[in-house]
């Protein structure tokens, strides 16, 4: 039986630029080709390769997945890129915004418009359960349940099989269905994300709950709820979340969430419940200029906005503006990576916006709406699809997890190094 070769290039034993190589001699694939953005640092990425390769598999549309692939569209290379549709149209604005971002942080990415034009051009749309070939390799997509587009990828190789998570969830969200891991056919070898492998989350429905207490108490005392959170999903899941838990008042979206929604909003069966989404956007209003931003800030409201870790974005327009206010509130609701301004704001209740340090005097809540599995979550895609190895990538941890599914639950793992090459 012939070989396969995986090397990872990046994303083990830490979160930020996934990459691996599958070779099969034949046949070169990239899984993911992200970048790694650490706070008031240079981004990292994986190494160039020398050699060319077939494709790209992009499993969804975050930069720590996507955000390197245009690297690869110099010297004339326009290796094809397969991921779902929507995943097309995220990674443009997610793509355009780095750039964009880069040139203000002074940050080099190794590739400009140009290249990321050459990645749209070259994307080439798949459908969850069809399969489609690159070389020898067969290869089916599955939802991921993690974001709108995102993929699980399936890979038949002469007689053994593949399973590649990417980022993924087992549990339903407002937003999303949960990913589709009973219809994954039993797998040889799995290559698993493992972000939150040591916690569970606290129950949503209570989180949702809180969530609400703490706008109808900001408004009724006549201050400014402030949400802060992902453009990609999250932003809009938890709009779904306030008006499911009964909220009524009107939502304002803010920042790239903006665009994020508008194309969702045009991919029906990318969401779990397409109607239900379409009732709350009918209620969110976009604040789309500057004289709009100002007066949404001056009066009692609720504004859902980016950047998730208070990084940049309009979130800090409304810091400036409401963040010495004790009737205001802002709530972040997710996770904040060390270096970043929504943990400084978390520990420290401080926030540098445009150079100065402020201090913020307002509510500051911090929630989990997280997109990714728990540690059941990935014993029960483990448990589903049987491998008898088990590569874990993506998480801080992720060779403490290795260890502890040997020791503990009898499965074969590891997580390798970087440039690590395993044969299977
Ligand atoms: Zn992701
Ligand atoms: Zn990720």
């Amino acid at each position: 039986m012939s070989k396969l070769t995986i090397r990872v290039l990046g994303g083990t034993r830490e979160v930020g630029r996934s990459a691996i190589l599958l070779d099969t001699g034949k046949t070169r694939v990239l899984l993911d080709y992200g970048m790694k953005l650490i706070p008031k640092e240079h981004p990292q990425f994986p190494p160039l390769l020398d050699e060319e390769v077939d494709a790209i598999l992009l499993s969804h549309a975050h930069l720590d997945h996507s955000g390197s692939i245009p690297r690869l569209y110099r010297k004339g290379r326009t290796p094809p890129v397969y991921g779902l549709d929507i995943t097309r149209d995220y990674s443009e604005i997610l793509l355009y915004d780095a750039i964009k971002v880069a040139k203000i942080k002074g940050h080099s990415l190794g590739y400009g418009p140009e290249e990321v034009r050459g990645v749209l051009n070259n994307f080439r749309p798949i459908e969850y359960g069809v399969p489609f070939r690159v070389g020898d390799l067969e290869i089916t997509a599955y939802n991921a349940g993690h974001i709108p587009g995102s993929a699980m990828f399936y890979i038949k190789y002469d007689s053994s099989t593949l399973l590649y998570t990417g980022d993924f969830n087992t549990v339903e969200s407002r937003l999303m269905p949960a990913a589709d891991v009973e219809e994954i056919p039993k797998t040889d070898f799995l290559i698993t994300e493992s972000t939150y492998a040591f916690k569970e989350h606290p129950p949503r429905d209570k989180q949702e709950r809180l969530l609400k207490h703490v706008v109808l108490d900001t408004i009724k005392s006549g201050g400014t709820a402030i949400v802060a959170g992902f453009a990609i999903g999250r932003l809009l899941e938890v709009a779904m979340a306030l008006k499911a838990q009964g909220f009524r008042g009107r939502l304002y979206l803010d920042g790239m969430a903006r665009k994020s929604t508008e194309i969702t909003e045009g991919y029906p069966e990318r969401v779990r419940d397409y109607s239900e989404m379409a009732l709350v956007t009918r209620e969110i209003t976009f604040v789309k200029n500057w004289e709009m931003r100002k007066k949404v800030a001056k009066r009692p409201s609720v504004i859902l906005t980016t950047s998730g870790m208070i990084e940049g974005g309009p979130v800090h327009y409304y810091l400036k503006e409401r963040g010495e206010d004790e009737n205001s509130s802002i709530t972040l609701t997710g996770y904040q990576i060390e270096g970043t301004e929504g943990r400084r704001l978390l520990e420290e209740g401080r926030v540098e916006i445009d150079g100065e340090d402020k201090w913020i005097l307002m509510r500051v809540n911090q929630l989990n709406f997280s997109a990714h599995a728990s540690r059941s979550g990935i014993m029960k895609l483990i448990s589903a699809v049987k491998p008898s190895g088990v590569m874990v990538v993506h998480g801080e941890d992720s060779e403490r997890f290795a260890n502890e599914l040997e020791e503990k639950e009898g499965v074969s793992a590891f997580s390798p190094e970087v440039d690590e090459e395993v044969l299977i």
